[in-house]
């Protein structure tokens, strides 16, 4: 099976984390720090709070925000779970903003107006979390400009956008929102097996969020209490989790984000390639927009609408039966049986349900070879023939 995403390593990757296991340090060593200021420095963010997984570094981002109970949190609709998890973590309510059809992303004027009635009735979110679909940015200078007219923080969700860009910008430079966090999951694009990151340019944020990634314990004399104490003592000022990110991992990571231009590149050439051999085969790829370049962590396309042969479900089984590891990206979260027992329904969203309709992720990652993608298109030439 040619599966949808996965990873690529290298002998540098495992020569960096056998080093690893051959120092001194298995966790809280030098490693994660030198990782977090790579990824810093590559996004042009001020700080970086590395965490064992991308939910971990929504969970600490919300909690940083002030978020918790009688507050809500937007979020997309076509996303991973995650990012609806996060808000119900601490103890706020999720609401959703249907999506853009033909990007999967955050829908501008759906946002506007859903914030105009949330402004009459006094129910405005305290956050938002947009999500940047398959590696291609938000409109984060609308939704920034909104987010500051309420007085609402923003939180990216870049699970998919390390690498991207959005105005000659890196992703995770946190230019229009509070927070951006990464993920570092195998398929994603630069991997630490289980992994994630919460950059911000606002120091206060950054130190809440390291202190939440460790019991919400502070070491530093001049944050102590009692600085009566001696070297041993340390003190807990909030209620945090281990959330550490171990210096495997980080060494792993500070690997793979020495390749991740390349990962990039290549990612980019390959969906070229699908957009050219595709262009006659009735699937439309999500549209590009102007001012951003994607990481291309998927490359979704939408079938035609109606059903029959062609339908999503028939042309999946076709793909699968041909060892095409084709995927969905996303069942709609707010259909989630979870959410659903909250009260959402079918109807609540629907763009976002009209896009899962159609939707098709086609295999893509960096160690792809044009082999491996043309026995793709070539399964995609038969079940369309
Ligand atoms: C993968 C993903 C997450 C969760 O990442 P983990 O590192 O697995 O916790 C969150 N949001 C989105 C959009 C994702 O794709």
């Amino acid at each position: 099976m040619i599966p949808y995403g996965r990873q690529s390593i290298d002998e540098d990757d495992i020569a960096a984390v056998e080093q690893v296991l051959r120092s001194d340090f298995l966790t809280q060593g030098p490693m994660v720090p030198k990782f977090e200021a790579a990824v810093a420095a590559f996004c042009g963010a001020e700080h970086a709070v590395a965490v064992n997984s991308a939910t971990s570094a929504l969970h600490i981002a919300c909690l940083a925000l002030g978020v918790g109970p009688g507050d809500c949190v937007w979020t997309s609709p076509i996303t991973f779970v995650a990012s609806a998890n996060c808000a119900l973590y601490c103890g706020a309510t999720v609401d959703f903003v249907d999506i853009e059809p033909d990007t999967g992303n955050m829908c501008v004027d759906a946002l506007k107006v859903k914030l105009e009635a949330a402004a009459l009735n006094g129910t405005l979110p305290k956050a938002l979390i947009p999500v940047h679909f398959a590696g291609q940015p938000c409109d984060m200078v609308e939704l920034s400009s909104l987010a500051g007219k309420y007085g609402i923080k923003i939180i990216e969700d870049a699970s998919h956008a390390i690498g991207a860009q959005y105005k000659a910008q890196h992703i995770g430079s946190c230019a229009y929102s509070d927070i951006t966090i990464f993920s570092f999951h195998p398929v994603k694009i630069i991997t630490t097996a289980e992994g994630g990151m919460a950059l911000t340019n606002d120091a206060a944020l950054a130190h809440k969020m390291s202190a939440l990634r460790q019991h919400g314990i502070v070491k530093d004399c001049a944050e102590l209490q009692d600085k009566s104490q001696g070297p041993w003592y340390y003190e807990q000022h909030s209620l945090g989790f281990n959330y550490r990110m171990t210096e495997i991992q980080a060494a792993l990571g500070l690997s793979q984000i020495n390749k991740l231009n390349h990962f990039i590149d290549r990612r980019h050439v390959l969906a070229d390639h699908y957009d050219d051999r595709l262009a006659g085969l009735l699937l439309t790829p999500l549209r590009r927009k102007a001012d951003r370049f994607s990481s291309f962590h998927l490359y979704v396309v939408s079938l035609p609408e109606g059903g029959g042969p062609l339908s999503r479900k028939a042309v999946f089984e076709a793909l699968r039966e041909k060892a095409i590891g084709v995927q969905v990206h996303y069942i709609p979260v707010h259909l989630q049986p979870f959410y659903r027992s909250l009260g959402f329904k079918a109807g609540d969203m629907p763009c976002a349900e009209r896009f899962y309709e159609t939707a098709i992720s086609l295999p893509l990652f960096s160690a792809m070879g044009q082999d491996t993608q043309n026995e793709v298109i070539a399964a995609l030439e038969s079940v369309f023939a």
